[in-house]
């Protein structure tokens, strides 16, 4: 191989302008590095004043600012779009950035919003606390309510139906073919926070905007942030804006890290649903286990709706503990050896969470009750380890 040789401005440069103004090599046309480089930089240039003209007068495609485009941010928006079945995406710094960012891009004083009670608890805080205040309103329905749902697009005009599925953390899955229909017979947006199934699930549905947080399976390892709004790009081209505005961008080192975590996405989600599913079915078995929840299972109210509607059934398993209150429950969170006490989901450890405390404390006694979380109910991410150690775990545990 021949020596490469190297750029460099000017050798009449001092030393103190040379080591600002360096040059990386460029490479020859088609020699590209298999893993895409960071683009680890705010600004970008161009050669002459008339490109940055045509590019902010939007009349060129390019990068100057990365608050606004970023190469690495934009390889990941396109994968994720891709992968979702959508042709448009902006991603951003977190999966609650994600959601935000586009309710309060296509909110404003005075729209209704539906959401669940089966659903993420900052996403209720957002349109319950934080939208409430800039004069948004809402209805809260059980995600099973199919018939309330269109009781409530009859009564009110409204705007956006926000939902998940599988639900978090109690995993009931939405019948998202109907609640589509009838959106779109209402002329009501659908958001789908689609974190839990994942983006190899649910494209082929009428969704309007996906949401994602990348900090679970995309990253994949529990050291990145991330989040993600999804669409048709006409959708898209209408956001990009005023997420822009907001500014929870995504930073082009967590890009690129997330990235290196999709090449094994496919893997990883695989190994945790077969997991999930095995573990699933040993403690099905067992005495103490109540109110056990997995969509996979043939006694899951919803088994046949997520056997229809996803090509697999998630890596999260849901139950109560033994025992009736938060003693039992510490006791039963203390012997387990291998599951840590954690939040979130999608890393290589499997972790448990205790669901009332972690994602019920804004709920009443009554909606509690209704979405199914007791004292001692917890929810299991599965991760990457040996299932039989996993499930030995848990039976020693419940011991
Ligand atoms: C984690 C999570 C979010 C929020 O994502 P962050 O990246 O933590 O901000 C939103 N929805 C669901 C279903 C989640 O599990």
């Amino acid at each position: 191989m021949a020596m490469i040789t190297y750029a460099c401005y000017s050798i009449t440069m001092q030393n103190e302008t040379k080591s600002i103004h360096f040059r990386p090599p460029d490479l020859q046309p088609g020699n590209r590095p298999l893993v895409s480089p960071v683009y680890q930089s705010v600004k970008f240039t161009w050669e002459s004043y008339e490109q940055v003209a045509s590019l902010l007068k939007g009349e060129n495609q390019g990068y100057f600012y990365s608050r606004v485009a970023n190469p690495t941010v934009a390889e990941l928006e396109s994968l994720i779009a891709g992968m979702q079945g959508r042709d448009g995406a902006v991603a951003f710094a977190s999966g609650s950035g994600a959601i935000s960012s586009l309710m309060f891009s296509r909110l404003k004083a005075g729209d209704h919003v539906v959401l669940f009670r089966e659903s993420y608890k900052p996403t209720r805080q957002l349109i319950r606390g934080i939208l409430h205040k800039f004069g948004v309103r809402h209805s809260l329905l059980g995600i099973h309510d199919i018939a309330g749902l269109e009781e409530v697009f009859k009564k009110e005009s409204t705007k956006l139906v926000v939902f998940e599925s599988p639900t978090n953390p109690m995993l009931c899955i939405a019948d998202i073919a109907a609640i589509c229909a009838l959106a779109a017979k209402y002329q009501v947006t659908t958001v789908m926070d689609n974190t839990f199934a994942g983006f190899h699930n649910h494209g082929g549905l009428p969704i309007d905007f996906f949401v994602h947080s990348l900090t679970k399976f995309a990253s994949g390892h529990g050291d990145v942030m991330g989040g993600m709004v999804v669409a048709r790009r006409e959708l898209i081209d209408l956001l990009f804006t005023d997420a822009m505005t907001i500014g929870c961008t995504l930073d082009p080192h967590a890009a690129f890290l997330i990235l290196r975590g999709m090449k094994t996405y496919h893997l990883r989600y695989r190994a945790a649903a077969s997991g999930a599913t095995e573990i699933a079915n040993g403690l099905s078995k067992h005495p103490a286990v109540r109110n056990l929840r997995f969509p996979g299972l043939n006694g899951h109210p919803d088994y046949h709706l997520a056997s229809r509607q996803m090509q697999d059934f998630g890596t999260m398993i849901a139950f109560d503990a033994p025992g009736s209150n938060e003693s039992d429950l510490a006791e039963f969170l203390n012997r387990l050896k291998i599951f840590k006490v954690a939040a979130s989901l999608g890393s290589p450890e499997s972790l448990v969470a205790p669901c009332k405390l972690l994602y019920g404390t804004d709920l009443g006694t009554e909606e509690l009750t209704a979405a199914g979380i007791g004292e001692t109910t917890v929810r299991l991410s599965i991760g990457l380890e040996h299932p039989g150690d996993l499930l030995a775990d848990l039976l020693q545990a419940l011991k």
